[in-house]
C-alpha cells in the first residue's frame, strides 16, 4: 500500500510538473513571438494583451483535465467494486412456493440431516433429534462435532445436503426465510454492537419498541441497573463493535435484545470466556428468564450450566452420539460421563488453586501486619533514642528479606 501510494504521488507530481512546464514554455514562446511582432510593428500592443488573457483563461481548464482524469479513474475503480457486489447472489433464496409462517409454537425437528461445507468432508452426517415446544436442548461435544453447523442450518445460512429440518411440522424450505428468522433469536458467543448508543443497539431488535419496553427487557436481562449507573445511561455510546462494554455486559445486552425480539426459538451460543462468579450468576439468571416458555437450543461449553436441560445431545462426527437428561447420560457412562468427570476434576483443581492462593494472600497480609506492628513499636522506642531515628523508609513489600526486627539503615544516622 505504501509502495503504491509512493508511486502514485510521484507520478502525480511528475504529471503536474510536466503539465506546468509545457504550459509555461508554450506561454513563453508565444509571448516572445508576439513581443517580436509588436516591436516590428506587425501587431498592436492590444493583441499582445489579448493573447495573455486567452492563455490565462486556457490554463484553468487544462489543469482541470489533469485532476478530472484522476477522479474518473478513482470512480471507475470504486464502481468496479460496487458491480462485484451486485454480482454476488445469496446461496439460500426462498423457494417459489414458500409460505409465510405467521405463528410458531417452537417445535424443532431434524430428520436425518446431512450437510457438508466441502463435499470431501461431511459436517453433519445424518443428524436426528426433536425439541418439543418450550424445552431446552443442550448441544455438547468436542470442537468440530457440528454444533455451530446445527445453528447455521436452522437459521438457513445454507441449504441441506439431505434430510429435512421442520419447524412446527413445516419443512423450513417451504417457509420464507424472513418469516422463519423472525421466530428465531440468536445470542451469539461474541456480540457485535454498532458504534452507537445502547438504546439504538437495543432497539435494533425491534425498532418499534418503546423506551419502557427496552427498560423491561433490560431488567429481565439484569443489566438495567448497571446501565443506569453509566454516566450517560442508555445514551452511552458503546464504541467500535461495543468495545467499551465488558464481555459480560455485552452478552446481557444481547440477551435483552433477544427478549425484546420475543422469538419462539432461541439459539444460544454460550460464551467460552471465563467470567467472574457474580457476572456468571447474573447471566445465568438472565438466560433462565429468556428461555422460559421458549424452545431453546444451547451450545454449552461448561456442562455445569446445563444439568437442568430437558435433553442433552452429545454430537460426535456430525451425529448424535448420546442423548438424554444429565442423569441418564451419567448413568450411561459414555462420552458425556467422561466429559463431566474431566470438567469436575478441572473445576476441583481450579477451586483448590484458588483456595491455596487465598491462603497465601492471607499469610502475606499477616506477615505484613506483624511487620508494621513491630515497626511502630520500634518507632516508639526510637522517639527516646534519637540516634536510632534514621532507619530506612517503611519496608512494606520486602517481606522476604532479613525480617521485621532487623535494624535497617545507619544506627548513628542524621537527626
Ligand atoms: P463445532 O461448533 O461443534 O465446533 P462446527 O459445526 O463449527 O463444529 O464444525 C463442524 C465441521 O465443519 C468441522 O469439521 C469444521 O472443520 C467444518 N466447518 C465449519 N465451518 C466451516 C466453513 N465455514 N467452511 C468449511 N468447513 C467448515
Amino acid at each position: 500500500m505504501q509502495r503504491s501510494e509512493y508511486t502514485l504521488l510521484v507520478s502525480l507530481n511528475i504529471m503536474n510538473i510536466v503539465q506546468n512546464l509545457v504550459f509555461t514554455l508554450g506561454l513563453m514562446i508565444t509571448c516572445f513571438i508576439a513581443a517580436y511582432q509588436v516591436t516590428v510593428g506587425q501587431r498592436r500592443v492590444g493583441d499582445f494583451v489579448a493573447l495573455l488573457t486567452y492563455m490565462a483563461q486556457l490554463q484553468a481548464p487544462l489543469n482541470f483535465f489533469g485532476t478530472f482524469y484522476r477522479s474518473v479513474q478513482m470512480a471507475m475503480i470504486n464502481s468496479e467494486r460496487l458491480l462485484e457486489l451486485f454480482k454476488e447472489r445469496p446461496t439460500v433464496v426462498d423457494e417459489p412456493n414458500a409460505q409465510e409462517l405467521p405463528t410458531c409454537q417452537g417445535e424443532v425437528r431434524f430428520n436425518d440431516v446431512k450437510f457438508s461445507y466441502d463435499p470431501r468432508k461431511p459436517a453433519l452426517n445424518g443428524l436426528d433429534f426433536q425439541c418439543r415446544p418450550g424445552t431446552t436442548t443442550a448441544l455438547v461435544g468436542e470442537s468440530g462435532g457440528g454444533k455451530s453447523t446445527v445453528f447455521r442450518l436452522l437459521f438457513r445460512f445454507y441449504n441441506l445436503g439431505g434430510g429435512s429440518i421442520q419447524i412446527d411440522g413445516h419443512d423450513v424450505k417451504d417457509i420464507t426465510i424472513d418469516s422463519l428468522r423472525r421466530h428465531v433469536g440468536v445470542v451469539p458467543q461474541d456480540t457485535v454492537l454498532f458504534n452507537e448508543t445502547l438504546m439504538y443497539n437495543l432497539k435494533y431488535a425491534r425498532p418499534s419498541a418503546t423506551d419502557e419496553e427496552v427498560h423491561d427487557a433490560c431488567r429481565a436481562a439484569s443489566i438495567h441497573e448497571k446501565i443506569l449507573n453509566f454516566p450517560d445511561g442508555y445514551k452511552t455510546r458503546v464504541g467500535e463493535r461495543g468495545l467499551k462494554l465488558s464481555g459480560g455486559e455485552k452478552q446481557r445486552v444481547a440477551i435483552a435484545r433477544t427478549i425484546l425480539k420475543d422469538p419462539r426459538i432461541i439459539l444460544l451460543d454460550e460464551a467460552t470466556a471465563a467470567l467472574d462468579t457474580e457476572t456468571e450468576q447474573h447471566i445465568q439468571l438472565a438466560l433462565d428468564k429468556l428461555s422460559q416458555g421458549r424452545t431453546t437450543l444451547v451450545i454449552a461449553h461448561r456442562l455445569s450450566t446445563i444439568t437442568t436441560a430437558d435433553q442433552i445431545l452429545v454430537l460426535h462426527a456430525g451425529k448424535v452420539a448420546e442423548s438424554g437428561s444429565h442423569e441418564d447420560l451419567l448413568a450411561l457412562k459414555g462420552r458425556y460421563a467422561s466429559m463431566w468427570r474431566k470438567q469436575i476434576r478441572a473445576q476441583q483443581a481450579a477451586e483448590q488453586a484458588k483456595e491455596l492462593s487465598d491462603k497465601a494472600e492471607r499469610l502475606r497480609k499477616e506477615v505484613r501486619g506483624d511487620e508494621s506492628a513491630s515497626q511502630s513499636e520500634d518507632e516508639r522506642n526510637s522517639g527516646n533514642e534519637r540516634g536510632r531515628t534514621a532507619r530506612g523508609p517503611v519496608r512494606s513489600g520486602t517481606d522476604d528479606d532479613a525480617g521485621p526486627s532487623m535494624p535497617h539503615g545507619h544506627p548513628h544516622g542524621h537527626p
